[in-house]
């Protein structure tokens, strides 16, 4: 009776340890998490044949996102551009070479970070993603943000901080400030466009960038 017993108790410490039967190695007994990689991979999978809203309809390709798995900072913008529509890869035209700046001014490299928007399809005409189109996409968002856990997330402009802080505050309000998103610290800046627009708005940036570094 008591081998029987520690017989048992070893083979569930096996299926704890490894979710694997030593006795019987080709039965999973239980699902291991998955890693990040698979998580993302899935993630990006899904997107590709998503037409969960009008903007699968116009999009060439859907931008799912990129960078490191295991990322100090994800930063996320809005929505895909005209170049990023071309190549499926995010913040490629003019705004993400400045962001590229950016993220050096940071002390850091893009390919160490990841950079992902709210909605992964271009709409038209780069208008701003509707709320039915982001209520839509989010989701996928958050699953991104599950797999990495970012040291810190950084919004790009109104639309992703609104849509990851659930607010309407204007950026003013929301700037300067460390928030947090799913226990993970979230600060908020311009988005490289506007600043490209506007000059007079790289020195809040730089301000907010100085933030983002105190917390990494
Ligand atoms: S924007 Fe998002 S929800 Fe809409 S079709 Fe593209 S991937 Fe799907």
């Amino acid at each position: 009776m008591t081998r029987k017993l520690w017989k048992t108790l070893d083979l569930l410490q096996d299926y704890l340890e490894t979710g694997f039967s030593r006795e019987h190695p080709e039965i999973e007994v239980r699902e291991v998490a998955p890693d990040p990689a698979s998580l993302l991979s899935s993630v990006a999978a899904e997107v590709a044949g998503c037409t969960r809203c009008a903007l699968s309809i116009s999009r060439r390709n859907v931008v799912p996102g990129e960078g490191s798995l295991r990322p100090p900072v994800l930063f996320v913008g809005e929505a895909p551009g005209e170049e990023e529509d071309k190549t499926g890869r995010p913040f490629v035209g003019p705004a993400g070479k400045y962001l590229e700046k950016w993220i050096a001014a940071a002390g850091l490299e893009r390919a160490a970070c990841f950079i992902a928007n709210c909605v992964k399809c271009r709409p038209p005409q780069n208008r701003e993603p509707h709320p039915d189109e982001l209520a839509a996409c989010i989701p996928f968002l958050e699953r991104q943000i599950g797999a990495l856990h970012p040291r810190v997330i950084c919004c790009l402009g109104r639309i992703a901080s609104h849509a990851l802080l659930s607010t309407s505050a204007s950026l003013g309000e929301l700037r300067g400030r460390v928030h947090a998103r799913a226990g993970i610290p979230v600060v908020v800046t311009y988005h490289p466009s506007a600043v490209l627009r506007d000059q007079a708005l790289r020195a809040p940036v730089w301000q907010d960038l100085k933030l983002l570094k105190t917390l990494l």
